[in-house]
């Protein structure tokens, strides 16, 4: 008989981290981990963008943080050494986010490594079970470590099919080059490749806000009041898909985990136990917009024409997530976009328009084209911060992205840090 999983759904309405460790604590407890914190821990958390203006929601709290650590230190002294791993978002530094989102402040009350992983000693790993990955390379205090804390935010992404929880994290164990080799169809694949190496022996989810409706970096934050615990990866993000409505089997990258045996999605196999039923939580959340649209059938201004490959992961999904990031942050031009036509994939027709940007390397119209202005932006798929620059500089539009201090942080700060890996020799 297959192995029950457990998911804990504990409350909390705020962020006040005394009452995040005692709730963490009792989780390690009842999971029977107390005594397995020891040696070098590592603690994943989702910091793929933190700025207080445009993505004040997108990032694990620090305040969660704060709670997980002192979790951590109050049940056991065995802690040697505790890291803190993140490779924020592609085509950024992480020192600059973990910095935006508050994590250098949590060095006056803990003793603890913030680690950017694009500047640590890495190694290689060769998988087993790998579909997309043979191997994949990064910090070594992810692929080794005596114990494994990933600490998502929940949130809704258009990228991965409505949900971003513990497994897409992994994404963030891999520096840029890797991250967006073959983040297209076959994204699903890719991020179960990465459980074999990023496989946590426990999460806590920060539910206490979670992020939802739009771009998975800008959207806004809706107060859900709890907290997710679970040893099980998959059974955790099965609850959490049904937190936000939507069927486990229908994510790709959950029914490719079941599949491949990682944990179950069915709630005859997982315990849900807390002090908040899972009926409550999707009582709250009943009438929340996950933003899930297809680009095809959007209402902007701007006409989408798709191909095949369908990259709901790569450039349809980063361009849905592109107009995502203006109707949540400068809503005033959603809807008055210029009138450009999109395309996307290998789109099999005659196109007539004044004004064609082809986005993606393999994209391609076959059929005639007339039009006044034919522009195309690269990549496979293109980086949300080349779309956001290169938007700008071909058709005008001043995407909320484009702001000079996070300019500074995609150039020079992207240079310094580029720098010390160099000095270091860490590639
Ligand atoms: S270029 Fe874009 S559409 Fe083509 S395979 Fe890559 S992500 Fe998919």
């Amino acid at each position: 008989m297959a192995k029950r999983e457990k998911v804990i759904l504990r409350r909390l309405p705020r962020y006040e981290p005394e009452k995040i460790e005692g709730i963490i604590r009792e989780g390690l407890d009842e999971f029977g981990l107390i005594s397995k914190i020891q040696g070098r821990i590592t603690i994943k958390p989702n910091v793929v963008m933190a700025h207080h203006k445009i993505a004040p929601a997108a990032y694990t709290r620090p305040e969660f943080i704060d709670g997980v650590l002192s979790a951590i230190t109050s049940s056991n002294g065995n802690a040697k050494q505790i890291t803190i791993a993140e490779k924020c978002g592609a085509g950024m530094p992480t020192t600059r986010m973990f910095r935006r989102a508050g994590y250098y402040r949590l060095k006056h009350n803990h003793k603890i490594k913030l680690l950017p992983i694009e500047e640590s000693k890495k190694t290689t790993v060769a998988l087993q079970k790998g579909k997309v990955h043979e191997t994949i390379r990064t910090a070594r205090e992810i692929a080794s470590n005596d114990f494994c804390i990933y600490t998502p935010k929940l949130k809704s992404n258009a990228l991965s099919f409505g949900l971003t929880a513990a497994m897409k994290l992994n994404i963030g164990i891999l520096c840029d080059r890797e991250r967006m080799w073959n983040h297209n169809h076959k994204l699903d694949e890719k991020i179960i490749d990465l459980l074999e190496v990023g496989s946590p022996d426990f999460i806590a989810t920060d539910a206490i806000e979670i992020s939802l409706g739009g771009n998975h970096l800008t959207q806004h934050g809706y107060p859900l009041g709890i907290i997710v615990q679970a040893t099980n990866a998959v059974a955790h993000d099965a609850v959490c898909a049904r937190i936000l409505h939507l069927d486990p089997e229908k994510i790709p990258h959950l029914r490719i985990a079941r599949e491949r045996g990682y944990g179950p999605l069915g709630l005859e196999d997982i315990d849900i136990s807390g002090d908040i039923s899972l009926d409550e939580v999707q009582h709250t959340t009943k009438e929340w917009e996950l933003g899930l649209m297809d680009i095809r059938n959007l209402d902007c201004g701007m006409e989408i024409l798709c191909g095949e490959p369908y990259c709901q992961g790569g450039c349809h999904g980063v361009v849905l997530d592109w107009l995502h990031m203006i109707k949540d942050r400068k809503p005033q031009l959603w809807g008055k976009l210029p009138s450009w036509t999109l395309v996307m994939g290998k789109y099999k027709g005659d196109v007539s328009a004044d004004r064609v940007m082809v986005i993606g390397s393999c994209s391609e119209i076959q059929g005639k084209v007339q039009a006044r202005v034919k522009r195309r932006i690269k990549g496979c798929p293109p980086k949300h911060k080349d779309l956001v620059l290169w938007f700008f500089l071909k058709t005008g539009i001043i995407n909320p992205m484009f702001r000079l201090d996070l300019i500074f942080d995609a150039y020079p700060y992207l240079f310094l840090s580029w720098c010390r890996r160099v000095l270091k020799g860490r590639f």
